[in-house]
C-alpha cells in the first residue's frame, strides 16, 4: 500500500509541483486548499505524514499544527511545515508549533523528497518505487 501523504497548500502551482513529485515517487497525495480542510482529512485519513504551508488564508500553518498536536487521533502523525525562506523565525515558530522538520519554499525539485525522506526517519518506511 502507497504511503498517503495529505497536502496543506493554498497555492495551486505549489500544490500542483509538490503533488507530481510525491506520486512520482511512490506516494499517494490528498489535498488540502485550508486548515479546516486539512484537519478534517487528517483525523479521517491518517496519512503517514502531513506536508503544511505555513501561511494560508484564515487559520494559520502554525494554529493547523498546534490543532494537530491536541486532537489525539492526529497527534503522532509527522508535520512537515513549508515555509517562506525569507520569513526569518518561520522554522523556529513551526517546529514551536509541533512541526518535525521544515522545507523552504520556493521547492527545489532535486531536493525535495530526500528532505521529507529524512523529516520522517525512524517514523516512516520508504514507498515503494
Ligand atoms: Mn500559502
Amino acid at each position: 500500500m502507497k504511503p498517503t501523504v495529505l497536502l496543506i497548500e493554498d497555492n495551486e502551482q505549489n500544490r500542483y509541483l509538490a503533488t507530481f513529485l510525491l506520486e512520482n515517487h511512490g506516494y499517494e497525495v490528498v489535498a488540502a486548499v485550508n486548515g479546516p480542510q486539512g484537519l478534517e482529512l487528517a483525523a479521517r485519513i491518517r496519512p503517514a505524514l502531513i506536508l503544511l504551508d505555513i501561511q494560508l488564508p484564515g487559520m494559520s500553518g502554525y494554529e493547523v499544527a498546534r490543532a494537530l498536536r491536541r486532537e489525539p487521533v492526529t497527534a503522532g502523525i509527522p508535520i512537515v511545515a513549508v515555509t517562506s525562506y525569507a520569513m526569518v523565525g518561520d522554522r523556529e515558530q513551526a517546529l514551536a508549533a509541533g512541526c518535525d522538520g521544515y522545507i523552504e519554499k520556493p521547492i527545489d525539485p532535486d531536493t525535495f523528497i530526500s528532505r521529507i525522506r529524512n523529516v520522517r526517519g525512524s517514523s516512516g518506511e520508504d514507498p515503494p518505487r
